[in-house]
């Protein structure tokens, strides 16, 4: 038996022709930059995550970048953030010329904490950008109040992290702004690149339309200098029929995470924690256990595929070398990189497939008892 990590497509043929249809709307049209099918989905997104604003961009990395840029963070600010991510929300915080300062994360939910965050904060810090990782909103609330009585702004990464809710609300509702990434292999997943920050505040929303075409409202006059950022509407009208999808695909990953739990339970291994208050997403079911490697190789054996998100923590990146930062920095967030391993999970993998991961990971630790 052999069972992917990922999926890509939905084998559905109802969906596969849903798509072909929008591809085929947006080549009629003839327009394919920043066109209805974008402005709808500027509408569709921020709706269903309960942001007021939706700013569709080339990439959730832009995202990043853009709304850093936008939020006037620059040369000299420090931004908190955690060093257990993807390193894109690093590389965001370096190219606007701010320095990462980095918080460890909690040992369950693998976010930033208003704890870990409140010993970072200097003079000199300007934002928190906490990761929504795998699925899991940071403890925003908590963290609002400490950018609230620091003076701090926030910026969320959320590319991990669409339809997620803390008390119900979503990302972008607590920070000044978030990032989402349509990055293929994401929840809400184009068919190529594509991003979109989400807000609640009228005139950032305003400038961020403005830096992702050059800086410009009225077509060859420039009020600043932008970027050339932009979601193109043939993916944009891909994402609006996976849009619809994505409520139903989102359940059946959170009922798929209930049964890895149930199927794992007892084990000693460490499943997703999901706090009472929030609604996990489940971008990757992640375990913490050991030993890691022995483990991903005997599953290998029995044709499962895992994955390791991230082998390496952001403060020990070697392009990150000049920040200065040592192994032992961070305990947490290395421990993390070397004992974790996410599961296959996407909403159409076969509950058979499913047993034989959950079965092979039981006869690992039996083995490993005796
Ligand atoms: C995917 C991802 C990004 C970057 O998104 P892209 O669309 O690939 O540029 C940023 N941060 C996190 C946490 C991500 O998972």
């Amino acid at each position: 038996m052999k069972v992917p990590f990922m999926d890509l497509s939905d084998p559905s043929e109802e969906v596969r022709q849903e798509l072909r249809t929008a591809v085929e709307r947006v080549l009629n049209s003839g327009h394919y930059i920043l066109g209805s099918e974008v402005s709808a989905l500027e509408q569709e997104v921020p709706a269903y995550c309960g942001t007021r604003f939706g700013v569709a961009v080339g990439n959730g990395t832009d995202a990043l970048v853009l709304s850093l840029y936008a939020l006037g963070v620059g040369k000299g600010d420090e931004v908190i953030t955690s060093p257990f991510t993807f390193f894109a929300t690093v590389e965001a915080i370096l190219q606007v010329g701010a320095v990462p300062v980095f918080a460890d994360v909690d040992p369950h939910t693998f976010t930033i904490t208003a704890k870990t965050v409140e010993a970072r904060i200097t003079r000199r810090t300007k934002a928190i950008l906490p990761v929504h990782i795998f699925g899991l909103m940071a403890d925003m609330p908590g963290l609002l109040q400490l950018a609230k009585a620091y003076r701090l702004l926030i910026l969320e990464d959320a590319c991990q992290a669409i339809g997620a809710t803390w008390e119900g609300n979503g990302p972008g509702f607590y920070g000044n702004a978030a990032t989402l990434s349509f990055f293929p292999t994401k929840n809400l997943g184009g068919c190529g690149d594509g991003g979109m920050i989400l807000t609640q505040d009228a005139g950032l929303a305003q400038r961020l339309r403005r830096l992702r075409v050059h800086g410009s409202v009225q077509k060859y006059v420039h009020e600043e200098v932008g970027w050339n950022s932009r979601l193109d509407e043939i993916q944009a009208a891909l994402l609006r029929v996976k849009l619809r999808k994505l409520d139903e695909w989102t359940e059946r990953r959170r009922s798929l995470a209930r049964r890895y739990d149930e199927g794992l339970r007892g084990l000693p291994l460490q499943v997703p924690v999901t706090p009472e208050q929030v609604r996990h997403v489940y971008h990757l079911y992640t375990i913490v256990t050991e030993p890691r490697d022995a483990l991903k190789a005997a599953l290998a054996k029995q044709g499962i595929e895992t994955q390791v998100y991230y082998p390496l923590p952001m403060h020990l990146q070697p392009a990150l070398r000049g920040l200065g930062y040592q192994p032992g920095d961070f305990p947490v967030a290395e421990h993390l990189a070397e004992h974790c391993l996410s599961l296959p999970l996407y909403p159409w993998l076969r509950t058979d497939h499913q047993d034989h991961v959950i079965e092979s990971i039981r006869r690992f630790s039996a083995n490993a008892e005796s």
